[in-house]
């Protein structure tokens, strides 16, 4: 399952918004199922009623507003700028990784590859090597995704080893487990960047991520968070109602958060155009937005209308994505390749990935892969093949559905 992230900055979120927002915006919150929510410890009443984006426009909204707000956002921002003028001078480093440091999921969208119902956590030793390693390797940015990454019972020590490093340290979430101690725990941990997908306004069979069960999460943290937050809508198969993406993004912006809309493919992962109302929709949003950064992107106009782009796509070495068993893949809808230990990822690898092509590329709507390699799209054009994946050596279906994909872009 693919997912297009389309953001829109209705606030300055610091200049990572430009492309950590769109990190965030890839992640767990992306793929398939069965019926209801699991019964999970913390996980909310429904709101009493739903928040309608026109009647909670007036609503007061907390912290952001603040001094304090306001300076961290602006060191926030600072740091950002910098570590972005580092991408651009150098393409030997990282810039972002997604890590999982739990698969288990507290939910089981109907969309959704990328969770199970047993996992256990990687122990906290362990995450602190992975995140070293990356260190090692330069990234600057460092998000954390899952599974649900809430569940895990040390994730505040995750995050302040990340920001022990200096790193940007993000987080994806459903959201079901935000209450208000939760999120000032997340503060004093140093998280920079939080992003919730809602998916609906009324849970329905695809998704229980909605607006009514949600809202109060989202004005707890409107009240509380020192970080920036980005709340993610969706477009495409399974969405019943294309409109609650509006008032998904509406509801947003009244509370001061950034907002990206995503595009949800079908249960093949193949890339298919809206059709008319969600275009409708679509356009909407973009209309909002007049003058940001996404309308001189023209990938998601072009995943909209179901067609291809020409990119390259710096995965295996400008983004890493790195799974609970500690592998590097090239992303969550590639993964197998180059499906090897980050413990053993070195520069050279880095370096090789750089310039190795991705077959995939043309059709892909992976849209934090394509925020980061955006970075570099004007140089180092790639010759080289994807080395063989160890996972897949033996695996003959597995390899020629890459080879598959090769075809299908006519890369
Ligand atoms: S909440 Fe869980 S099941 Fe739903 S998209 Fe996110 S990881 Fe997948
Ligand atoms: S083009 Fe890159 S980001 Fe997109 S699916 Fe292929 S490897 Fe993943």
């Amino acid at each position: 399952m693919r997912i297009f992230n389309w953001e829109r900055r209705w606030k300055m979120p610091g200049r990572w918004g430009i492309l950590g927002a769109s990190f965030l915006a890839r992640g767990a919150c992306g793929s398939r199922t069965r019926e209801n929510p699991k019964e999970t410890p913390g996980a909310p009443e429904e709101s009493p009623e739903p928040c309608l984006a026109s009647k909670c426009q007036d609503e007061t909204v907390g912290k952001k507003d603040t001094l304090r707000g306001r300076w961290l956002a602006t060191r926030r921002t600072t740091h950002e700028l910098w570590l972005i003028g580092k991408a651009l001078v150098s393409t030997r480093h990282v810039v972002q990784a997604h890590i999982i440091p739990i698969r288990r999921c507290n939910l089981d969208c109907a969309y959704c590859n990328e969770y199970d119902e047993v996992s256990a956590p990687v122990p906290l030793e362990e995450m602190h090597r992975r995140i070293d390693k990356l260190a090692e390797l330069g990234t600057s940015l460092i998000t954390i995704s899952g599974g649900e990454p809430l569940l895990h019972p040390e994730l505040d020590d995750i995050i302040r080893r990340i920001k022990h490093h200096g790193r940007v340290a993000g987080l994806i979430t459903n959201g079901y487990l935000l209450v208000p101690e939760r999120i000032e725990r997340l503060n004093r941990a140093g998280l920079d960047h939080l992003q919730i997908s809602v998916d609906n306004l009324k849970p329905d069979d695809v998704s229980k991520k909605s607006l009514k069960v949600l809202d109060q999460k989202l004005v707890h943290l409107a009240e509380f968070a020192d970080f920036h937050e980005n709340i993610n809508s969706v477009l495409g198969s399974g969405v019943n109602n294309p409109e609650d993406a509006l008032v998904i993004a509406e509801r947003a912006r009244s509370l001061g958060f950034t907002s990206t809309v995503g595009i949800i493919h079908d249960g093949s992962g193949q890339l298919r155009a809206l059709g008319p109302v969600e275009r409708n929709v679509f356009e909407r949003i973009m209309d909002m937005s007049k003058g940001s950064y996404s309308r001189f992107n023209h990938f998601q106009r072009n995943l909209a209308e179901g067609k291809p782009n020409d990119w390259r796509c710096r995965a295996g070495s400008r983004y890493l994505y790195i799974c609970e068993d500690g592998l590097v893949h090239y992303c969550s809808q590639q993964r197998g390749w180059p499906g090897v230990p980050l413990a053993r990822y070195t520069p050279a690898d880095v370096r090789r990935e750089f310039r190795t092509r991705k077959p995939c590329a043309t059709h892909c709507t992976v849209s934090c892969v394509q925020q980061t390699s955006y970075i570099d799209h004007w140089r180092a054009p790639q010759h080289l093949d994807p080395l063989p994946s160890p996972r897949h050596a033996l695996d003959r279906e597995a390899a020629e559905s890459l080879v598959q994909i090769e075809t299908e872009s006519g890369d």
